[in-house]
């Protein structure tokens, strides 16, 4: 027997609710914000995340899907979606648009890792990207779009964590200050963290292990070493998000897995769980349009997990609108009430009426119990009399009354 590859889930019937839902307050939060959908591939050459993501990183590193096609082109699965879009906004001269651009996406994301609750090897992603703006009144913005977003989807208990991680002018002296740190205190660190010291020093501080907490708890933080352009953006972003009444608290530790982002990062977090379950997150990214080939573009964006979003959505008993599903079923009793059922089904399904008729030829009992397991609310029942007098017995199966009524009359009435 196949099963689904480990780490991947079927997304069933039963589960769809749950993401017409959640796509629909996308659609929403899109159009209040001015935000226009984009479409990638779903894969693109290995180079873009080499050169965007960062090769210390752990996406790099361990969870990339990299393959070399049958023309010897090195493919990657995308294990994230800013780069796709910062190459697709370079490919298409978006810099000649008004800026900032301000794209969605809505796509699946690879990424090899140990699954478990909420951690696939594929799940899908919301993001939204602005480019071409560096007012911190656009990181505010871009912060409160999530934020609602999330809400709108009745989703409670959630914290909004804050930080500003510098730019290529000081994060070097914050580094090396970080750096020096560690090393001085490399006898507490868990053996991932010695490895990481040299090559990606700022993921120590979002080290799960409660040891490595406790040393990051005292680690230098990056806002003290802010240049004076990135302190005042950072004052200035906090400034708006009390004008938009959203609170934050600054978490010093809070870095992010990406070697792109400057200034500004951000995550959302259920606040009984904590950085475990981030429902998404995101930050500025100023350079990484030029290192992908541009001229110097500022840019922020924001990205969550549907699957996760959906977790929370169960553990916080959300409910959600159910899919409609076909109201009226038909039922035959012989052979030729059968072929009659098929002409029926077929002039109220050209009326707008959604049907389903009964298979093979069970008995009428059994075709009404079937009839309500689906929660059909009406029942067309026909007979070999109803076949003469071109009439249908139609019975509401929350009263269980019936009644006889004119074929030619029926799709008004269902209406
Ligand atoms: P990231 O691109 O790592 O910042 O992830 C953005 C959001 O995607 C996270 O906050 C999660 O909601 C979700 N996410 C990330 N990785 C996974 C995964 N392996 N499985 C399910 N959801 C994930």
């Amino acid at each position: 027997m196949h099963k689904a590859p480990r780490g991947t889930l079927d997304i069933l019937p039963e589960e769809q609710a749950y993401w017409r839902y959640i796509k629909q307050k996308i659609i929403h939060a899109c159009q209040l914000y001015g935000y226009e959908r984009i479409d990638t591939p779903a894969f693109e050459d290995t180079s873009l995340f080499n050169r965007s993501v960062g090769e210390g990183t752990d996406i790099v590193e361990k969870e990339m899907y990299t393959f070399e096609d049958k023309g010897k082109n090195k493919i990657t699965l995308t294990p994230e979606g800013t780069a796709s879009i910062c190459r697709a906004y370079l490919e298409h001269g978006f810099h000649n648009l008004p800026q900032p651009v301000k794209l969605y996406y809505i796509t699946s994301i690879f990424r090899y890792e140990r699954p478990q609750a909420g951690r696939y090897r594929q799940h899908h992603q919301f993001g939204y990207e602005a480019i071409g703006d560096d007012d911190p009144a656009l990181d505010a913005e871009v912060i409160d779009m999530a934020w609602q977003f999330l809400k709108s989807l009745n989703l409670d208990h959630l914290s909004l964590q804050l930080n500003s991680i510098g730019c290529k002018k000081c994060r070097p002296l914050y580094l090396s200050a970080l750096k020096d740190y560690y090393m001085s205190n490399n006898q507490n660190l868990c053996p991932d963290c010695k490895n990481r010291l040299e090559r990606n020093t700022l993921r120590l501080l979002d080290c799960k292990n409660p040891q490595c907490q406790q040393t990051a708890n005292a680690a230098p933080k990056s806002s003290q070493y802010l240049c004076p352009q990135c302190d005042d953006h950072f004052k200035q972003l906090q400034r708006y998000l009390t004008i938009l009444d959203l609170s934050f608290v600054v978490n010093h530790r809070l870095v992010r897995g990406l070697d792109y982002y400057t200034k500004t990062v951000f995550e959302i977090q259920p606040e009984t769980e904590g950085a475990q379950s981030t429902l998404g997150g995101g930050g500025r990214y100023d350079d990484l349009i030029a290192e992908l080939g541009g001229k110097p573009t500022p840019a922020i964006g924001f990205a969550t997990g549907i699957e996760r979003i959906i977790l929370n959505l169960k553990k916080q008993n959300v409910s959600v609108p159910p899919l409609p599903k076909p109201q009226v079923f038909i039922a035959h009793i012989g052979n030729e009430a059968r072929d009659f059922s098929i002409k029926i089904a077929a002039i109220l399904r050209r009326n707008g009426i959604a049907v389903i008729v009964a298979g093979g030829s069970r008995s009428l009992k059994a075709q009404l119990r079937q009839a309500n397991n689906f929660g059909s609310h009406h029942v067309i029942i026909i007979g070999e009399q109803e076949v003469k007098t071109d009439t249908v017995i139609l019975r509401s199966m929350t009263t269980a009354q019936q009644r006889t009524i004119p074929i030619n009359e029926l799709p008004a009435l269902l209406q």
